[in-house]
């Protein structure tokens, strides 16, 4: 918990573009331990700790306020930034705690910002614990104006009927579906159907994990809208992004 307070934790910013337009739409905060004696340390190998420990609790909360005063920042001072939008990860265990909507409503008081240009990203696994009461927080945090979207969908089980009574804004479609879809018409028939899916629901659709040029016109043609990868950029610090 030491490391909050020292400072080592910083967050990367990765654009999520448009695919018709080839702008930037949004970006998506990932964060980074800068560990003094180990280096770089990648979110994979803490993350599940931190959840363990309840740490994440605290470091989301920070990584949360980080990321809505840099898109305010963004938004007052580069033209055009105005409508971009800032997607958070958020772990089962904060999307569980009782005080998460007041949470987030003093963060974007305190930051001056739109609640339409936060997005929320939840796995489908947390999605699914409970599917009543997540029914239920979902609809209030359309209430307050913040944005969900569902993370690495189609790699866990979410069921349908779930999905289509959830108040949600967007599907992000996992990577490895994507990786590969040039050559490989199962994929694209995945991404097909669930894009097909989505566009019935109402739900935007991002692509992730996007490293070949080959991959924006299929994916276009599929109906995806949005698109995120190191093709279009890697994760950057926030004076590069
Ligand atoms: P995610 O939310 O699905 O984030 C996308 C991950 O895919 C990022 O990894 C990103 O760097 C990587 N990525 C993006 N484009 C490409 C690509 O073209 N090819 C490949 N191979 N990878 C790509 P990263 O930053 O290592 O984060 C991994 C996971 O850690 C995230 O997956 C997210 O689940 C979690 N995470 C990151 N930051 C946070 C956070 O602040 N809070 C929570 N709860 N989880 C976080
Ligand atoms: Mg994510
Ligand atoms: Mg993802």
């Amino acid at each position: 918990a030491g490391a909050l307070e020292r400072r080592e934790f910083a967050l990367v910013y990765q654009p999520i573009a448009s695919l018709d337009s080839n702008r930037i739409a949004g970006f998506e905060a990932l964060v980074r331990w800068q560990h003094p004696g180990l280096g770089l340390i990648a979110p994979l190998e803490f993350i599940p700790i931190a959840e363990k420990t309840g740490f994440i609790v605290p470091l989301g909360a920070w990584v949360l306020r980080e990321a809505c005063r840099q898109l305010k920042a963004w938004q007052d001072s580069v033209p055009g930034a105005s409508e971009l939008w800032i997607s958070v990860n958020l772990s089962s265990l904060q999307f569980r705690s009782s005080t998460l909507v007041d949470d987030i409503t003093e963060v974007l008081v305190e930051c001056h910002l739109e609640p339409r240009s936060l997005v929320l990203e939840l796995t489908e696994g947390i999605a699914m614990e409970n599917p009543a009461a997540v029914r239920a927080l979902l609809l209030q945090l359309r209430a307050i104006g913040v944005r969900v979207s569902v993370d690495d969908f189609g790699t866990g089980h979410s069921s349908l009927a779930y999905l289509r009574q959830f108040p949600l804004h967007s599907l992000k479609v996992d990577r490895s579906f994507v990786r590969g879809i040039e050559g490989n018409r199962d994929m694209a028939s995945i991404v097909s159907a669930v894009t097909t899916m989505a566009q019935q629901l109402g739900l935007r659709v991002v692509a992730e994990g996007i490293e070949k040029e080959e991959q924006i016109g299929l994916l276009r043609a599929l109906g995806c809208e949005y698109g995120q990868g190191y093709l279009f950029s890697r994760p950057i610090h926030a004076d590069a992004a």
